[in-house]
C-alpha cells in the first residue's frame, strides 16, 4: 500500500487536520512484474536463435564451409533459426498491435465470415494434417453469421488453434465446428492429441508459457499463439475456454459475438 498525506489548513494557515489517501498498488506491482518477465522472456527467445546463427556462421567461416555435407547441414540449421526469429517477431508485432487496442476496438466496421477465413488457411492445415495422417473434420454450415473482425485476424485465430491441434496430436482426429446462437457464434476446436495437464491449464494463455518447452520448440512454436488468440477473442467481446485430458485430447471453445449490422 502507498499512502499520501495532505494537510488541511485554515485561511490563516493553521492546521485543521489531514487527508490521508491509501492506494492499493497490488495490481500495479503485479503488472510491473508481468512486464519485467515479458521483457526477460523476449530477450531470451530472441537471443537463443541468434546465438545459434552466430555460432554456425563462425564455424562455416572457420573452414567447415569447405566440407559440402557439413556446409549444407549448418546452412539448414541457420535457415531454421532464421525462420524461427521471423515467426517470433511477427507474433510479437501482432501481440503488440492487439494490446495497443482497447477492448472491443478490434471489432471495427470490418466484416468477415468463418468459412472464407478458413479457406485462406485450409491448404496449410490440410497439408500438416496429411503429413501426420490426422483426419481433419471441418463442419462449417453455409449460413454462419458474419463477425466484426478483419478476415486476416480471423484466419490467424483459426490457424493458431488448428495448427496447435495438429501439432500436439500424434494420430487420430482434429475437428472444427460451429453453432449459431442468438448473439454469439460458438466455435469448437478439438483434437485427440496429447492433452494438457490439469495443473497447467490456467497458464496456457500466458505469453511464452509452454507445457513442454522442447516439444513446442521442435514443432516451431513461439509460445505466443494462444495469448494472441485470447487477446483477439476478448478484444472482440467474446471468450475462450479449454477442456483437456492428458492422453485423450483437448477442446477449445470460443464464443464470438455476431456482427452488429447497421
Ligand atoms: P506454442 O507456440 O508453444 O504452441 P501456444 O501459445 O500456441 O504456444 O500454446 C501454449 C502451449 O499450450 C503449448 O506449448 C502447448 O504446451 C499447449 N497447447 C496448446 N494447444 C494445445 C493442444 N491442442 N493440445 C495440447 N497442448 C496444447
Amino acid at each position: 500500500v502507498q499512502s499520501k498525506i495532505n494537510p488541511i489548513l485554515s485561511g490563516q494557515g493553521q492546521s485543521r487536520g489531514a487527508v490521508i489517501v491509501f492506494h492499493d498498488v497490488t495490481e500495479l506491482r503485479r503488472l510491473e512484474k508481468i512486464r519485467t518477465e515479458f521483457v526477460a522472456n523476449v530477450s531470451h527467445e530472441l537471443r537463443t536463435p541468434l546465438t545459434s546463427i552466430k555460432g554456425f556462421v563462425e564455424t562455416l567461416l572457420d573452414g567447415a564451409a569447405e566440407d559440402p555435407s557439413l556446409r549444407n547441414r549448418f546452412l539448414g540449421i541457420i535457415q531454421g533459426e532464421t525462420l524461427r526469429l521471423q515467426r517470433l517477431i511477427e507474433d510479437l508485432m501482432t501481440l503488440a498491435r492487439l494490446e495497443g487496442q482497447q477492448n472491443h476496438a478490434i471489432s471495427s466496421v470490418k466484416i468477415s465470415y468463418v468459412q472464407n477465413a478458413f479457406e485462406i488457411i485450409k491448404p496449410v492445415i490440410q497439408s500438416f494434417a496429411q503429413a501426420k495422417e490426422i483426419q481433419l473434420e471441418v463442419d462449417l454450415p453455409d449460413n454462419l453469421p458474419p463477425l466484426n473482425i478483419g478476415e486476416n485476424l480471423l484466419s490467424q485465430l483459426l490457424l493458431n488453434l488448428l495448427e496447435n491441434a495438429v501439432k500436439y496430436t500424434a494420430e487420430g482426429r482434429v475437428w472444427l465446428n460451429a453453432q449459431v446462437g442468438p448473439e454469439f457464434l460458438r466455435l469448437e476446436f478439438g483434437d485427440t492429441g496429447c492433452g494438457i495437464p490439469e495443473e497447467t491449464l490456467p497458464r496456457i494463455f500466458e505469453r511464452f508459457y509452454r507445457v513442454d518447452k522442447a516439444r513446442s520448440r521442435e514443432q516451431g512454436g513461439t509460445g505466443l499463439g494462444l495469448s494472441i488468440v485470447k487477446h483477439m477473442v476478448e478484444g472482440l467481446g467474446g471468450n475462450i475456454s479449454v477442456n483437456s485430458k492428458v492422453g485423450v485430447g483437448t477442446v477449445f471453445t470460443c464464443y464470438l459475438p455476431r456482427a452488429k449490422l447497421k
